[in-house]
C-alpha cells in the first residue's frame, strides 16, 4: 500500500503522522508508538490470562505458555539477568510438561527441575521467583531457610513450608501439589566446614538432611496452622512429588571459593571459543554444584537441586533501568501515589543519576533504590496531601541531596 507522506497515519488510533513520535510502516498500514505499547499490554494480559483461565496442569503442553513466552513474561518485569531468566523459563516449562506427562508412559521419567539461584541481595532473585508465579497461576509462598531446624529442636519443622503453600490456596491440597515454594537464604544453612560434621548441626546440616525427601518428593504430614506438630493438631497429607521448589541465597564468600578453584585449574573455566577469559567481577557466573559444596551444601541436597544458575551484580545502568522502566518500576510506583494526590511528580536527570550512584556505593542491589528514594521523598509524602498551592514536585540533585544527607541511610558504612 503506498501512501503519501503527508497523509501517514496510525491504522489503529488513527492519528496522523506529526501527532505521534514514531510511525512503523508494516505491509498494509502504520502503527505508531502508543499503540505498540497498548498491544503489548494486550499480549501480556492475554499470556497471564491464558495460564490464569485455566490450571495450567492437565493441560496439553501447546496451551502452557512457551519458554519464549516465560521468558518475555519475566521480561516485562526484570531487568537483566537474561542467564538466569533463560533457564527459569526452560526449567518451569519443563516441569509442567512433566506434571502433563500420562501417567501410563512409564517410558522415560522426566525428573523434577528444582532450581537454585545463586546472587547478591537484591539483584531479583526473590522476583523471579514471584514474577513466575504470578505468570503461571498456582500457590506460591516465599519461606525463609533461617527459621527451620532439625526436627526436635526449637524452631519450626521444615514441613511447615507445606503449611504455608497450604494457607495460600486455602487448603486446597490438590492446588498447593502443584505449587512453587521459594526458599530464601538456603546459603545460611550451609554446614559449618566442609568436613561432615562429628558432633551435630541442627541448623544446618540437620535442616539440610529433613529437606532431602521434600524436594525429591514425598507424602509428607503438615500441621495445617503451621509451627510445632502438636498431637490434637489433625495432619493434613501433602505429596511434594510435582511441587516446584525453587531456593535462592546470596552465597556471601562463594567469590573466594571460585577464585581459588580458578586458580587451581582453568579447566572449566574455558568459554566456547576455547578462550580462557574470566570476568573477575563477576565470578558467580563460574558456579558449579562443587563450588557450593564446598560452601557447605551437601551433595545429597545438591543433587536434588539440579538446576542452577546465577544472577549477574547489578551495575549502574541496570540500577537505573530499575529505578524507572519495569511495569512497576519505583518511579512509575511514586508517580501513581502522587497521582492520587492531583500531584505530578518528576525527578531531573542529575536527581536519578544521584540515586542511583548511592545505591551502586551502598552495595545492597536495587533494595538501596528503595531505601534512598524513601528517605528522599518520605517528607513530601507527609507534607502534601491534604494541601491544595503544590501540583507539581520535582526532584532535583539537590534536593535529593539535602534529604539523604538528614536521613540515617548517610551513615551506612561501604564495605
Ligand atoms: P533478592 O535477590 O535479594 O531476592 P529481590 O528479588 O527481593 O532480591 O529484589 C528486591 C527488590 O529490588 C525487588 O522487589 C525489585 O523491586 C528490585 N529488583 C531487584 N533486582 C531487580 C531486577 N533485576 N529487575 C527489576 N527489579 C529488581
Amino acid at each position: 500500500m503506498s501512501v503519501k507522506k503527508g497523509n501517514q497515519r496510525c491504522s489503529f488510533c488513527g492519528k496522523p503522522k506529526d501527532e505521534v513520535m514514531i510511525l512503523i510502516a508494516g505491509i498494509e498500514g502504520f502503527i505508531c508508538e502508543n499503540c505498540v505499547d497498548q498491544a503489548q499490554s494486550i499480549v501480556l494480559d492475554e499470556l497471564s490470562h491464558k495460564n490464569h483461565q485455566h490450571s495450567t496442569v492437565g493441560l496439553p503442553a501447546s496451551k502452557v505458555a512457551k519458554p519464549k513466552e516465560i521468558k518475555f513474561f519475566l521480561d516485562q518485569y526484570i531487568i537483566g539477568q537474561e542467564d538466569a531468566k533463560k533457564v527459569i523459563s526452560v526449567a518451569v516449562y519443563n516441569h509442567y510438561k512433566r506434571l502433563n506427562q500420562p501417567h501410563h508412559d512409564e517410558d522415560v521419567e522426566i525428573e523434577k527441575s528444582n532450581i537454585i539461584l545463586v546472587g547478591r541481595t537484591g539483584t531479583g532473585k526473590t522476583l523471579i521467583a514471584k514474577t513466575i508465579a504470578k505468570l503461571l497461576n498456582v500457590p506460591f509462598t516465599i519461606v525463609d531457610a533461617t527459621v527451620f531446624t532439625e526436627a526436635g529442636y526449637v524452631g519450626e519443622d521444615v514441613e511447615s513450608i507445606l503449611s504455608r503453600l497450604l494457607q495460600v490456596c486455602n487448603y486446597d491440597t490438590k492446588a498447593a501439589e502443584r505449587g512453587i515454594v521459594y526458599i530464601d537464604e538456603i546459603d545460611k544453612i550451609a554446614r559449618k566446614s566442609d568436613n561432615p560434621s562429628i558432633t551435630r548441626d541442627v541448623s544446618g546440616e540437620g535442616v539440610q538432611q529433613s529437606m532431602l525427601k521434600l524436594l525429591e518428593g514425598t507424602e509428607v504430614y503438615v500441621p495445617p496452622q503451621g509451627g510445632r506438630k502438636h498431637p490434637e493438631q489433625k495432619m493434613i497429607k501433602v505429596d511434594t512429588k510435582n511441587i516446584l521448589f525453587i531456593c535462592g541465597g546470596a552465597f556471601d564468600g562463594l567469590e573466594r571459593i571460585i577464585a581459588k578453584r580458578a586458580q587451581a585449574t582453568t579447566v572449566g573455566f574455558k568459554k566456547a571459543d576455547n578462550r580462557i577469559d574470566i570476568d573477575k567481577d563477576n565470578l558467580l557466573e563460574y558456579v558449579n554444584h562443587h563450588d557450593l559444596k564446598s560452601f557447605g551444601l551437601i551433595p545429597e541436597l545438591l543433587g536434588r537441586l539440579p538446576v542452577l544458575c546465577h544472577l549477574d551484580p547489578l551495575d549502574k545502568i541496570a540500577l537505573r533501568a530499575i529505578l524507572t522502566e519495569p511495569k512497576n518500576a519505583l518511579f512509575k510506583q511514586y508517580e501513581k501515589l502522587f497521582q492520587m494526590e492531583n500531584i505530578t511528580f518528576e525527578m531531573d536527570e542529575a536527581a536519578i543519576e544521584f540515586i542511583v550512584d548511592k545505591a551502586f556505593e551502598f552495595k545492597l542491589g536495587a533494595r538501596g533504590l528503595r531505601s534512598i528514594c524513601e528517605s528522599i521523598i518520605n517528607d513530601a509524602m507527609y507534607e502534601l496531601p491534604g494541601q491544595t498551592e503544590i501540583s507539581r514536585f520535582i526532584i532535583t540533585k539537590e534536593y535529593a541531596e539535602e534529604k539523604l544527607n538528614k536521613s540515617k541511610l548517610r551513615k551506612l558504612k561501604v564495605a
